[in-house]
């Protein structure tokens, strides 16, 4: 079996490593653009502060150790079209070279492209976004002559660059459009968020920048009448599915932007499987179609096309539930599963109960369907903020409602009843 694969992040690594591991015969090839060997986008923001950090190569997957498995990875080659019918794609090296390779089986993990909000002034010089440490480490080269820089964006990856430029001491501007994580958070814990963020950060609540200023090079942000003196912009606002080799080789893009595929990832072409952050996966709750470009999403797709392009039948019980982490500013923010936000994007309602417990400094939001099912769960929490998290996915992944399984009681409370049991209440 010859099975070639387009993209070298963890959707088609893994697929790559899958599909060798089930048909052992089989030629595996992987296209990638890039010339860099495989790398970590989670924690590309270090370079920010620490440019000469490199990058953080993945181990198991360097094109010496995927060599070793039998995998070929041929760098900077870009595939620029194709012809289905015939299984033949149409590549372009690193010189300017073109040729044609063929496939039996065909993976494509082209990923995402950032997306770039329509104002004027984004092509701009100072203005930037993070696809990748390199990305990253390119930015930190430029910031040592920087003073003052907006951040338009509040997700994780925006949340992360504010906590680099801060302890670079430079002017931080936050445009934060509604509130810091809308989709993720619930709007108390938004709230919760935002108290612990160093007063030092300006955050612009409510704002949505108009247009870049400046002359070749950045000089200001403008949010409506009000004009921000900045020297950079960095760009958080999302990602899009990279459909463009798909739509040209005319596979069929699904309603939210992304390749549409089934449960194995087989895409509406035979032999033709795409998985990652170019597709729409099914939400693992809902089954209905979604969006969720994070790298655990592209490996879990990525190892099921490679094993149903070996030519297994086999289905893996589902791509695994939403779960996303990170650290900062000193606050472990961990969401699991659907906030109100997401499950009312899918039509279900929701009830939410907070906890909270100061002597752990944390908050935590219980998002139950209108039948008391938990469904989704954030922490906030200065530290162990994984424990609770680890209890809200085991209930999840149970089905449980909070009365058959609750969570256990925070520290103080459970503190208070057991004085209480021995001197009476407490007020
Ligand atoms: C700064 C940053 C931080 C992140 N942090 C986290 C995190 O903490 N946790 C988390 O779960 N996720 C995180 N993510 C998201 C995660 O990195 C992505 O979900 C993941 O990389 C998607 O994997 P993928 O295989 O779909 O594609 P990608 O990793 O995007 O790789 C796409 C590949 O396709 C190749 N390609 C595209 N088009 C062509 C073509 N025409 N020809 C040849 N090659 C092509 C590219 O060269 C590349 O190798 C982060 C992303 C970024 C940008």
């Amino acid at each position: 079996m010859n099975i070639v694969i387009v993209g070298y992040g963890p959707g088609g690594a893994n697929a790559a490593v899958m599909a060798r591991h089930f048909a052992s015969d089989s030629k595996v090839t992987i296209l990638t653009q890039e010339t860099a060997q495989a790398h970590r986008k989670p924690g590309s923001s270090l370079a920010l502060e620490f440019p000469g950090t490199a990058d953080l190569d993945i181990g198991d997957w360097t094109h010496a150790a995927l060599k070793e498995r039998g995998i070929e990875v041929r760098a900077g080659t870009r595939v620029v079209s194709g012809d289905l019918s015939s299984k033949t794609l149409d590549i372009r090296d690193s010189k300017g070279k073109t040729s044609t390779i063929t496939y039996e089986k065909l993976i494509l993990a082209t990923g995402g492209t950032p997306a770039i909000p329509n104002l004027p002034g984004t092509s701009l010089q100072g203005v930037y976004t993070i696809q990748d440490m390199a990305d990253a480490s390119r930015l930190g080269q430029v910031l040592s002559s920087v003073e003052s820089v907006a951040i338009v964006g509040a997700g994780f990856s925006g949340l992360e660059a504010a906590e680099r430029l801060h302890n670079l001491s430079k002017t931080v501007h936050m445009i934060v459009r509604s509130r810091f994580m809308r989709r993720l958070l619930e709007e108390p814990m938004s709230e919760e968020l935002a108290s612990r963020i160093p007063h030092g950060i300006q955050i612009h609540k409510g704002q949505s920048p108009t247009s870049v200023n400046g002359e070749g090079q950045v000089s200001g942000l403008s949010l409506g009448e009000t004009e921000i003196p900045v020297e950079a912009v960095i760009l958080m606002t999302g990602i899009k599915p990279n459909v463009d080799l798909a739509r040209d080789l005319g596979i069929e893009i699904g309603t939210l932007g992304g390749v549409k595929v089934n449960e194995r990832m087989e895409t509406s072409v035979e032999d033709v499987y795409a998985v990652g952050d170019c597709v729409e996966l099914q939400d693992p709750q809902t089954k209905a179609p979604a969006l969720i470009p994070i790298g655990s999403a592209a490996a879990r797709a990525g190892r099921q096309a490679g094993v149903a392009a070996a030519g297994s039948s086999r289905v893996y019980e589902n791509i695994g539930l939403r779960f996303q982490y990170d650290n900062i500013f000193g606050t472990d923010i961990i969401c699991v599963g659907l906030s109100s936000t997401t499950a009312r994007s899918f039509g279900i309602e929701t009830d939410v109960t907070y906890l909270e417990d100061s002597t752990e400094f944390a908050k935590v939001a219980l998002v139950t369907d209108m039948d008391g099912i938990l469904i989704g769960g954030q922490v906030l929490a200065s530290r162990m903020g994984a424990r609770v998290a680890y209890q809200i996915f085991e209930r999840i992944k149970a089905g449980a409602t909070l009365e058959a399984q609750p969570l256990l009681k925070p520290r103080h409370q459970r503190l208070k009843e057991q004085l209480e049991s021995t001197l009476g209440p407490i007020q």
